[in-house]
């Protein structure tokens, strides 16, 4: 037993001793061998639910797109917050409340976040169908004046009605490549989130249309968009490892202003199509909610260390 205190005692002390050793200079921790270790390029994430308020998204027989969101945002908090306790996160809502896109962008470039991940699920027009019921008597008239004849024929009859869609399954989007003029609007009004102390001394003096400050913001716009890419494809390996069906990372040419908007990488998934019966479930269910959260935090984690560690130089998504 006092062995044991003794033990616990000598490795407290050594732990203190070590700790003791790691001091943090100007965005460097250096540890006690003396090697600086550069801080995670991945501090601070935004996650957004989508929709809200009087703007549902898309309905399914018993929720709408904003609840499902919104659940899945929160459970995405949760496990970051467990699984990655160093990430700073930023939620746009907690609540069933409309925001504007502007007001997701503000938010977003107002906490200066490194990454951007909007969370929404899919839906697929209905399947109509007409099918063959039997024959009906049908009334026409033939002639005019005095000869004008009521007759009858038979004509077939039809019911109509309507199947949900089969499509399923999960996609994540990045903002087109076509869009990156508009992205680099947005990293220069937001110019103090993607400039290093350093870089942004030197770059202070220059107006905002020197040939300096452009090359910056498009290198920095080429490379947000390399990186948004490789989270997207990280994201659909994830959801494919957990049995989803994979209906790729795609480039969408419309509809995602916000991804423009925040000068930061941004995603945004798909988590499922509520017009699917079986996905509706799915999306509402707590073991649902948590699986697919899952995938994004196992892919959070290797976007993390890909920017950390190497290149995220990936091919560019499909355009859609
Ligand atoms: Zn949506």
């Amino acid at each position: 037993m006092i062995r044991k205190i003794c033990s616990i005692g000598l490795f407290s002390f050594l732990i203190i001793i070590l700790t003791s050793f790691v001091v943090e200079k100007g965005g460097y921790v250096v540890k006690n061998n003396g090697t600086p270790t550069q801080k995670s390029r991945l501090r601070k994430i935004v996650l957004d639910a989508g929709h809200g308020g009087h703007d549902g998204g898309a309905p399914g027989r018993y929720s709408t797109e904003k609840e499902v969101a919104l659940a899945i945002t929160l459970r995405l908090e949760e496990l970051l917050r467990a699984q990655m306790p160093e990430i700073e996160l930023v939620v746009t809502r907690r609540s069933d409340i409309y925001q504007h896109p502007t007001t997701k962008a503000k938010i977003a470039n107002e906490a200066k976040g490194d990454l951007f991940v909007c969370i929404h699920c899919n839906s697929a027009p209905a399947h109509k169908h007409r099918e063959f019921i039997g024959y009906k008597t049908e009334t026409y008239y033939t002639g005019k004046g005095k000869k004008k004849k009521k007759r009858t024929r038979q004509v077939k009859n039809y019911r109509t009605y309507t199947t949900p869609n089969p499509a399923k399954g999960t996609e994540t989007y990045i903002w087109g490549a076509h869009k990156n003029d508009v992205k680099e609007i947005a990293m220069k009004e937001n110019e103090s989130l993607y400039l290093d102390s350093t870089l942004a001394k030197s770059v202070a003096n220059f107006d905002a249309d020197s040939p300096e400050k452009m090359i910056t913001l498009n290198l920095k716009t080429r490379q947000y968009f390399e990186r948004s890419a490789f989270l997207a494809l990280t994201i659909q390996e994830e959801f494919k490892k957990a049995g989803r069906v994979d209906r790729e990372a795609l480039q969408r040419q419309v509809g995602i202003w916000v991804l423009q908007a925040v000068a930061m990488p941004a995603v945004l998934v798909e988590t499922g199509y509520i017009s699917n019966p079986e996905e509706e479930d799915y999306l509402n269910s707590k073991e649902g909610q948590t699986e697919i959260a899952q995938a994004i935090v196992n892919a959070i984690k290797r976007y993390q260390y890909s920017i950390d560690n190497k290149s995220t130089t990936v091919a560019s998504p499909k355009l859609k």
